[in-house]
């Protein structure tokens, strides 16, 4: 197919070509039901399949053990980060939450709105450019759960190991690393992703909730908003995001092909290595934000020497057919976004052009 553009959006981002092509054949008429998968029931045979097919599929390319419901939900991680504390929060209870970046904050602030909130750690100091190590961790003992963000995607830093915390359970947003590589579900309570960055299109999000911490909440609490509405009826409840569940199991299946999440890991590792080992090897023409222990695998941020570099950065890179290249307005600099879907030729074509815009300007 011509004119794919080298897609390094932060989110929505590039999703695989097999996938997108795939799905335009079923568009107008899917597996023979004289209609599209979005103009039929959600409560129908044809839907049902796709939707247990799905759940089925990320079970087993996330090895989810056991006791755990997974569930697809509207409203984006950023309702996650109220959904959380509206469930788990107790009057008695404080939320533990780590400070590693913009998302974390966020999430930290809607906590705010429902009860009490500790820092558990924090790299606020050093500008959020490196995850706290788990020896920082401070978890007081009425903590309801400890909140993380797996992968800081405007600051391109990501956990490297995640902390065990006991009988207190652990909540991470993964929403812009999940199926990057192998993880431990296990380890978490709760785990939750919008799709827009490694699973599919925006519009969906995925939670995995360890089944005792489906507990009643208040009675105040929204019916939307509440984790047992959705795990009852196998998310169900209302009418769910139908065609986006379908395209985050074209994309499970398109992962599955290429070797699952322990392939996803060695392919993202040999593209984040290609793109770091150039800003190292630049002689300090590339700076990378992020401290090296804590560098993303899925985003990759670094500066230039002034603010004018980088926006003719931007500017030559666009002409070049590349796009997404510049950072997060609240942080500035570069920022290239790698995710799952982004293949290994456009991180050469990348590359290529950074060691000849250097050849430019250094
Ligand atoms: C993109 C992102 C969010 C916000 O997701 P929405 O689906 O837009 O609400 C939250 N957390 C992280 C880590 C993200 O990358």
């Amino acid at each position: 197919m011509a004119n794919r553009a080298y897609n390094f959006n932060a989110g929505p981002a590039a999703l695989p070509l097999e996938v997108l092509e795939k799905a335009q054949k079923q568009f107008v008429e899917f597996e023979n039901s004289g209609m599209s998968l979005m103009e039929m029931s959600h409560r129908g045979a044809i839907y049902e399949k796709v939707h247990y097919d799905t759940e089925k599929l990320l079970r087993e390319l996330l090895s989810i053990p056991e006791g755990y419901k997974v569930l697809f939900v509207q409203g984006g991680a950023s309702t996650q980060f109220a959904m959380v504390p509206l469930n788990l929060l107790r009057p008695e209870t404080t939320a533990a939450y780590v400070a590693t970046g913009s998302w974390a904050t966020k999430a930290i602030q809607e906590a705010k709105l429902f009860g009490d909130t500790t820092i558990a750690a924090s790299s606020e100091a050093d500008a959020y450019n490196r995850i706290p190590s788990i020896s920082e961790l401070n978890i007081p003992e009425n903590a309801a759960y400890v909140h993380l963000t797996s992968n800081e995607t405007i600051e391109g830093t990501q956990w490297a190991e995640y902390p065990d915390t006991g009988s207190i359970p652990l909540v991470g947003d993964l929403s812009s690393d999940i199926l990057c590589q192998p993880v431990d579900v296990s380890k978490f309570g709760v785990i939750y992703a919008g799709a827009q960055k490694n699973l599919g299109p925006s519009g969906v999000t995925l939670v995995i909730i360890r089944e005792d911490l489906i507990a009643k909440p208040s009675l105040t609490v929204p019916t939307m908003l509440r984790y047992d509405t959705h795990a009852k009826v196998d998310s169900l409840y209302n009418t769910p995001p139908t065609f986006g569940i379908y395209m985050v199991g074209e994309v499970l299946k398109w992962l599955k092909e290429q070797g699952g999440a322990a392939g996803m890991e060695k392919r993202n590792r040999e593209k984040a290595a290609l793109l770091y080992d150039l800003i190292d090897g630049s002689g300090g023409f590339y700076r990378g934000f992020a401290d090296k222990g804590s560098r993303s695998l899925m985003n990759a941020t670094f500066r230039l020497a002034t603010e004018e570099l980088e926006k003719q950065f931007v500017k030559e890179s666009e002409a070049q057919g590349f796009v997404g290249l510049k950072g997060h307005r609240s942080v500035g600099g570069l920022r290239a976004s790698i995710y799952n879907a982004v293949p290994l030729d456009s991180i050469r074509a990348l590359t290529d052009f950074m060691r000849d815009f250097q050849s430019r300007n250094g």
